[in-house]
């Protein structure tokens, strides 16, 4: 399979995308401005609003079927389909609408919810995550719905930043996705501003809580102090156990790998995390190996006296959380054993402590040798001029790993416009305007070269 599409239904495609953007950017700020957040405590009436928005916009450009599906949460989903010619293939778009909250007011430079453009770039709380999937989905379906060259199928999820009952779809709504041939999560970036980048692996998570006790209370550290084994030391001993002499990871059982795709640039990592220049980056592996295919642990929370309060005392217990990211593949609950193994094994002076986990969550890797990349390969190396590559990332999409999991099968491409500097989850998140003109015109593409690829075989 190639890309079958000629150069000037390309280029028409191309420009026509670039004719549509100006309506994209006046639909894309419409959006932000409705605080969509569906967050505990915060109004439902913007999420619902915000479904309404979008459901008229997919309406209004030549969708059929559009509604807004309300199931027991509460948070509507949006649905809406394109019909393609007879024997076409069908392409199911994803994006969320729902936002993070805006945390501090006073750390954006312009309010977060009325977007801005500055250096060409639009400003607000979900211009980039994921209000540009949206908009991108929109200007796709704009582009072809006079002549659709395959069928579509278009999910807008509420529930995506906090959970709720989207991610269940996959097993609760079979029907909606056994007529698919092909699903685009447009919720990811590129590596770099300009370069068009896959998404092909989501790390999972295995976390506990691991408590020493020591002595059934204090005792004073003047008259048993020594001998006595204290319950904070003891942590503290076990817990550096846990990364090996180079910082790595040092939990057996837990696989490791290195990562064959596209490298991260270290300078744009340090920038980002906000890293002092003469801190040194930790582990051994390529930072991509160190992100993406090793396991990466980390104490994020240890219970032990205040300072401020702390007596001379032996301290009889210590409470600590333990989070490791794990490669994609790694079962998880096999991933929590090795961590209770771990602790058994290395916690100090014939101690015995308690393990609870927490809370785990697979990883996910995505086929990529479906047919269907290498026609979005072709689709980004025209819309971005040059070729794309592979990455992967830290966090997870719960509906990605569910939909994986029900329809194995089914060939699935994460990408996107919220490439680093779009500061998703944190203050003046923002989207470049021409990254997100190219994005849309890579799905265009992509789209009208499914349905030429089949046109041609069919
Ligand atoms: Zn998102």
């Amino acid at each position: 399979m190639s890309f079958n599409l000629d150069d000037t239904e390309s280029h028409r495609l191309s420009q026509k995308v670039d004719d549509l953007m100006a309506q994209a950017e006046s639909d894309l700020a419409d959006l932000v401005r409705i605080p969509s957040i569906n967050f505990p405590g915060y109004d439902r009436k913007p999420v619902i609003d915000c479904a309404n928005a979008i459901a008229d916009l997919f309406d209004q450009a030549g969708a059929t079927q559009v509604e807004t599906l309300t199931g027991e949460s509460g948070v509507p989903t949006v649905r809406a389909d394109l019909a393609g010619p007879p024997g076409a293939p069908t392409v199911l778009l994803y994006s969320h609408y729902d936002v993070q909250p805006a945390g501090e007011a006073e750390k954006w430079e312009t309010p977060a919810f009325e977007p801005t453009i500055r250096n060409g770039r639009m400003y607000g709380r979900g211009a980039a995550d994921d209000k540009s999937g949206v908009i991108t989905h929109l200007t796709c379906l704009r582009a072809i719905s006079e002549q659709p060259p395959i069928g579509l199928r278009i999910l807008l999820e509420g529930e995506e930043e906090h959970g709720g009952d989207f991610e269940e779809w996959p097993t609760d709504n079979p029907q909606a996705f056994s007529d698919v041939d092909a699903v685009v999560i447009n919720d990811m970036g590129g590596v770099e501003l300009g370069i068009p980048t896959f998404t092909t692996e989501l790390r999972g998570i295995a976390q506990g809580i691991v408590t020493i006790r020591t002595l059934p209370g204090p005792v004073h550290s003047g008259l048993f102090g020594g001998p006595t084994p204290n319950a904070l030391t003891a942590m503290i001993k076990l817990l550096a156990t846990l990364t090996d002499e180079n910082d790595d990871c040092a939990i057996d059982g837990i696989p490791s790998g290195t990562w064959d795709g596209a490298d991260v640039s270290e300078e744009l990592f340090r920038n980002l995390a906000g890293l002092d220049a003469k801190a040194h980056l930790v582990g051994t592996g390529s930072l991509a190996d160190r992100l993406i295919s090793k396991p990466a642990v980390s104490v994020v929370g240890l219970d032990a006296p205040e300072v401020a309060t702390a007596a001379t005392a032996i301290v009889p217990e210590a409470r600590a959380k333990i989070s490791v990211r794990i490669p994609a593949g790694t079962d998880w609950h096999e991933a929590t054993t090795a961590i209770a193994r771990h602790i058994a094994r290395h916690t100090p002076w014939g101690l015995q402590a308690d393990f609870e986990p927490d809370m785990g969550a697979a990883g996910t890797r995505l086929d990529t040798s479906h047919d269907v990349y290498e026609v979005y390969s072709a689709a980004m190396a025209t819309a971005f001029g040059r070729e794309a590559v592979r990455q992967g990332a830290g966090g997870s999409i719960p509906f990605v790993a569910n939909l994986v999991s029900a329809f194995p099968e089914l060939p699935i491409i994460a990408t996107g416009a919220q490439e680093p500097s779009a500061s998703i989850h944190a203050p003046n998140e923002s989207v470049d305007l021409s990254e997100l003109r190219r994005v849309a015109t890579a799905e265009t593409l992509f789209l009208a070269g499914l349905g030429a690829v089949s046109g041609s075989t069919k």
